[in-house]
């Protein structure tokens, strides 16, 4: 198992970018200067107002909000790193999984383009999912971050400047 507490954050951003994933758990924080994080946020803010929102559990996992039947929802602006969001609701469905939360699904919520995208859990998730984590475990145990991975991704990243100037 994992040594370090893998945040749903540190799950998303493995699949973003590796070297971003390393930055950010070292506590390089540099997401407040990206307009597009703002926009991100702007949309959780004014999107589904009357549920609650933001829960908290154990400064692990962080659910936008509850839905009916316990389905957690999860809001994104746009589809562009969809895999990496889809994973990330799996393991808040796994993280509760571990404490006996379970047969409950995810919704992750696209407001700006009126979709939505079902998230399940399965065995073999789980199984890959505990891979991932001995990954991000040993990722975090190098004391340089990986490299530069130079694609679109980079344009629309906060740390953009770190890599390229
Ligand atoms: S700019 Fe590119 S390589 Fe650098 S952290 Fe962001 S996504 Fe990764």
């Amino acid at each position: 198992m994992s040594e370090i507490r893998i945040t749903g954050v540190y799950m998303q951003y493995y699949f973003v970018c590796k070297r971003k994933l390393w930055f950010f758990a070292k506590n390089i924080k540099m997401e407040e200067k990206s307009d597009l994080v703002t926009m991100g946020k702007l949309i959780d803010e004014h999107s589904y107002k009357r549920e609650k929102k933001q829960i908290n559990i154990d400064d692990t996992i962080n659910i936008d909000f509850i839905g009916n039947r316990g389905t957690i929802h999860e809001i994104k602006k746009s589809k562009s790193i969809d895999k990496a969001d889809i994973y990330q609701v799996k393991y808040y469905l796994y993280y509760l999984y571990k404490r006996g939360v379970q047969d409950i699904d995810g919704i992750i919520n696209y407001p700006k383009l009126r979709e939505k995208v079902t998230v399940e859990l399965s065995e073999q998730d789980i199984t890959e999912i505990e891979a991932i984590m001995e990954e991000i475990d040993a990722i975090l145990k190098h004391e340089t971050p990986p490299p530069v991975i130079d694609t679109k991704v980079c344009k629309k990243c906060a740390y953009y400047e770190l890599c390229y100037i």
